[in-house]
Formats: structure tokens, sequence, C-alpha cells
């Protein structure tokens, strides 16, 4: 060990208690590095901790999201939904956790507020909002993607005497929604979960929309004993099919074109895709979905007739359908008895393209049409997306560098775990992460840090830091293939949610192939250019 060594606090420190951030640490220790990890919250699960609003819900595949390196933990635990529940979900990374014996290691309720790099030692000050101070050698930034929580930026939000809560910020004490008059503020992924799951205890419910989204039925189910036997037999062969899988899922890829079929079994086909389970619908369908805008607007129609069909009133039907995006062109909800509960008088949909809000005031939301009010509003609004946690941060790398002013333009990094100038610094899961399963290709870069720090230890490096030609590489291509993604500019995956924010494609659109392929060429090259 180096003489600057001896200075630090731990070998890694890890930001973040959630899926990503408990691997990370996990594996840290277990390669015999000395770690710690500063979580924000209370406790552990990351967006399973703080979204624990009514209906939240997972739409990958239960089974398929956990950790699978162990087959162990995964005999221990037995999902009780193909889709499990905020709950259970929190659950399972407490049993997780604790499995692993990483509580120790965990030190809850510290935001980290800024890290700076110190050139001589190499190592980072890290200060969180509790007084936790440490110097670390490695930094890794667990912080999520969607865990900087944004509000529509509407007069007097705040004046509001009643409940309000951010579905992303949701209180642990339960909130009772029976007999209330309940506003909904955004139908994406979130507010259209909740929304069927208050529905039935409300005296009204009114939801505010300014754009719908292609919602489709999420097919949840009890997994079976049966199931649960198979699910156990077939661990190694999952696990080998998800690490294989382009997006990190069991679904497979159709190669069927879609006007190779008749229209008599396309329409036979969609009814089986409109049932089928999560991202099946996704993946599974037509080969030439993402490509064809023809075959794209072909299986939009049989959606839109879907809706008309299960909504009785027609101006609400036809408010609910999409008209600015196709299929997957924003990421595509899946839910639960979603239309089915604009037949129930209670519930009434103010669309704010036609009466956009005017103001919040004290007792309820007003739009152009006039005052209503509430006794709770739910804040569906969103996330900064990709860049917002680590922006925030006070990341100060080599002289002084901030990265939020290295990413004035949008997130420079090499396979969304490295930028050029904040050595020793990594993080996995972050912006440029690609789109799927989450854990899935979060482990492929967590397994990147991994090997790369032990590699530097063996050979005694101190200074891990992507090379500028290398960074260059990955950014060009994220700028080059983000034209053939299926999320358009009008899309958070592009910032287009938060006024002022750069327009830059926020995931790796080459998706887990190309980051595979990019990280193998540099382990081909034994790191070259990274390690001093
Ligand atoms: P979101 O998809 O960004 O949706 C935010 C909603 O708020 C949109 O309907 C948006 O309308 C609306 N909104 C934003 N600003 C507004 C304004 N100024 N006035 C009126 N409406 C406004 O956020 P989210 O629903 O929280 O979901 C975020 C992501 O989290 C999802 O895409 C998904 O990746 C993840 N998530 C996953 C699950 C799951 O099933 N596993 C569940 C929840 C969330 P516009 O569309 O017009 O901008």
């Amino acid at each position: 060990m180096t003489e600057a060594a001896k200075d630090i606090d731990v070998d890694v420190l890890v930001v973040g208690a959630g899926v990503t951030g408990i691997e990370q640490l996990h594996r840290a220790l277990k390669a015999g590095f000395s770690a710690r990890l500063l979580e924000a919250g209370d406790g552990v699960g990351g967006v399973w901790f703080w979204n624990r609003y009514p209906g939240a819900r997972l739409d990958s595949e239960s089974y398929t999201y956990g950790y699978l390196d162990s087959k162990e933990l995964f005999e221990g635990w037995e999902w009780q939904e193909r889709f499990a529940g905020q709950p259970e979900n929190e659950r399972y990374f407490n049993y997780a956790v604790d499995k692993m014996g990483l509580r120790p290691y965990i030190t809850f309720g510290a935001r980290v507020t800024s890290a700076v790099y110190d050139e001589p030692s190499a190592t980072w000050l890290v200060k969180a909002g509790d007084g936790t101070e440490l110097r670390t050698h490695f930094l890794i930034a667990a912080t999520g993607v969607l865990s900087i929580p944004v509000f529509p930026d509407v007069p007097g939000r705040t004046d509001f005497k009643g409940i309000a809560h951010h579905t992303g910020l949701w209180p642990d004490e339960p909130v009772d929604f029976r007999g209330k008059r309940v506003a909904v503020i955004g139908t994406g992924s979130s507010g259209v979960q909740v929304i069927p799951a208050v529905a039935g205890e409300v005296a009204s419910l009114t939801v505010y929309q300014r754009s719908p989204n292609w919602c489709t039925p999420l097919g949840n189910e009890p997994i079976t004993a049966e199931q649960q036997l198979e699910l156990k037999a077939g661990f190694e062969q999952m696990r080998e099919t998800l690490n294989e899988s382009v997006s990190g899922f069991l679904h497979q890829l159709r190669e069927e074109k879609t006007f190779d079929a008749t229209e008599e079994q396309r329409r036979e086909f969609y009814e089986k895709m409109w049932v089928s389970p999560g991202f099946s619908k996704v993946i599974s369908h037509y080969g030439d979905m993402m490509t064809d805008p023809a075959a794209n607007a072909d299986w939009c129609k049989f959606m839109a007739e879907k809706i008309r069909g299960i909504v009785k009133d027609p101006a609400t039907a036809e408010k609910l359908i999409p008209r600015d995006h196709g299929w997957a062109g924003k990421r595509p909800p899946f839910v639960t008895n979603y239309f089915e509960v604009y037949n129930d008088p209670k519930v009434s949909l103010v669309d704010l393209r036609e009466t956009p809000i005017t103001r919040v005031t004290e007792t309820g939301i007003e739009t152009s049409e006039g005052l209503r009010e509430f006794d709770i509003i739910v804040w569906a609004s969103g996330f900064d997306f990709g860049t917002g946690a680590l922006n925030r941060m006070g990341i100060r790398g080599r002289n002084g560098l901030a990265l939020e002013d290295y990413w004035s333009d949008g997130p420079h990094t090499f396979a969304g775990v490295m930028a050029h100038g904040f050595p020793n610094f990594f993080f996995p899961a972050g912006p440029h992460g690609a789109a799927g399963n989450n854990p899935r290709y979060g482990g492929d870069q967590v397994e990147f840090i991994d090997d790369l720090i032990q590699y530097s230890r063996e050979r005694d490096y101190r200074v891990i830091e992507v090379p500028e030609d290398v960074e260059d590489k990955w950014n060009r291509m994220v700028a080059e293939m983000a034209a053939y993604s299926s999320f358009g500019e009008h899309s958070y995956f592009y910032g287009a949610n938060i006024a002022g924010k750069p327009k830059a494609f926020l995931l790796n659109p080459a998706g887990r192939p190309m980051l595979r392929e990019m990280i193998g060429a540099v382990l081909e090259n034994k790191y070259q250019g990274f390690l001093a």
C-alpha cells in the first residue's frame, strides 16, 4: 500500500442502497476491500423504498429481477406474484441484504452532499448531510436514474393545505384514501398504477392528464406452488437465458413481420399480445414493430379499439388514446384495471391540453375551467431522469471540475459507468445505461467495475480513469445509435420533461450487446490507458 493510501477510511464507498448499490457493496466486500455504503433513506431497496405509493409494482418478472449470483439466495426467497408489488420488493431487498450480511456496512439517513477528488492521494472526500465524512479510494455512486422526483412548475403548488405526496417520495405511514376527494396529476407508469389502486376507496377521483400513454394489461398473477418448484429446478437455465438476453428478460424475440401475416392472423396475434405479460408485448412482438411505422400504427389501431371497447364514455375514451407517439415511443406502462376505472362515475378525466392548470390553491386545483376542491393531491409527475441525482451530489473531479459542468450538454461517459476527469469514480446503472430489466444490465456494469478495481489493486495502480478517446468513442456511439431508438425526443429519455435540461439521449441506445462489446474491447486491451 502506498503512503497516500493510509489516510483512507475505506477502499470502496458505495452511495445508494438500491438494487445496484447493494450488489456493488456485496462484491466489494467479497473481493476483500474495506467498504461502506451511504444511503439517504432509512431503509434499503432504492426505488422500492421511496416509491411506496398504492399500486406500485414491478413490470419485470419478479424472479428475473433479484440477485442471481447465488442459488442459495434465490432458493431462500419465494416470490408470491409474477410482478411483485412494492411491499414484497422491499421485503426482498431486506432479505437479500441480511442474507449477504451487508447491513452493518450501511449508514442510513446519509444523503451525500459533496464528493471531492484529491489529486495527490487519488482519493475522494465524501460528505453527507448527517455529518458523515469519509475518505475513500473508490467512489461508486449507485444513485439510480429515477431518484429525483420533479413537480410541475405550477403557481401555488405548496399552498395546498390538504395532503399532497409525490409518488417517488411516498411516506412510510399509510395514506387513508377512504371517502376522500383525490386528484392524481400525471399518467405515466406511476400515475396509471396509483389510479386504479385507490379508485375503489375514494369519494371522487380526478385524473389530470397531459398526455395519455399506450397502457396495456400487465398480466400479473400469483406464482403457484408448482411454478415455484419449476423456477427452482430451472434456475441455472433461467440465469443463462437472462445473461444472454439483449434486454435482460426471458421473453424471446420474434422474427415474423407484421404484414407477412393476414389481417385475421394479425388480429388473433394482437389479442394474444394484449394479454401477454409485461415486456413480452415489446420484445416478443412482431419483429418489425419498432422499425416499420406502418406495423407500429397497425398495432396502435388495435390498442385504440381496445380502449374504446373498455371505456364506455366515447369522449373519455378518445382522450385516453395517445396521438403523439406510437408503441414504445415512450416507455409503455403496464396496468391492472386502468381503463376500467373511467367507467366508475366517481372518476373523471381532465385533459390538461384543453384545460391547463392555472394554479393550485389552499383547497384544490384551478384550471381554465374553474376550481375543483380536494383532500389529497398525488403528484405522479415524474423524475429528473438519468443525470438528476449525480448532478446534485456536488461531485468535483480533477482540478475541481464539477460533474454538472462536464455534463452541461448531457452526460459524457464510458459504458455508462465512468467519466474522463473523474478518476476512481463510477456510477453503475446511471445515465447511458441500457433499457431493459434494470438489475441485469446494471449487473454487467457492476461486474466491470468490480473486475477493474480488483485488477488495479493486484497491480498496485492507484488511479483508474477512462481515457478521453475511449469515452469519445462511446459517446459517438450513443449519439449515432440514438436515432434508431424507439424513444422520441419528447420522452424523458431525452430530458424533455425538465425545463432547461439539455436535449441529450440518456440511455445506451444499442443496449446490452454494445455494452458488452465495448467493455470486451477494453478487457482485451487489458484496460490500456485506464490505469496509472
Ligand atoms: P413519467 O413517466 O415521467 O410520468 C410523469 C407524468 O406526469 C406524465 O404523465 C407527464 O405528462 C405528467 N407531467 C409532468 N409534468 C407535468 C406538468 N407540468 N403538467 C401536467 N402533467 C405533467 O413518471 P412516472 O410515471 O413516475 O414514471 C417514471 C418511470 O419510472 C417510468 O417510465 C418507469 O421507467 C419507472 N416506473 C416503473 C414502474 C413499474 O411498473 N415497474 C412503475 C412506476 C414507474 P407528459 O407525458 O405530458 O409529460
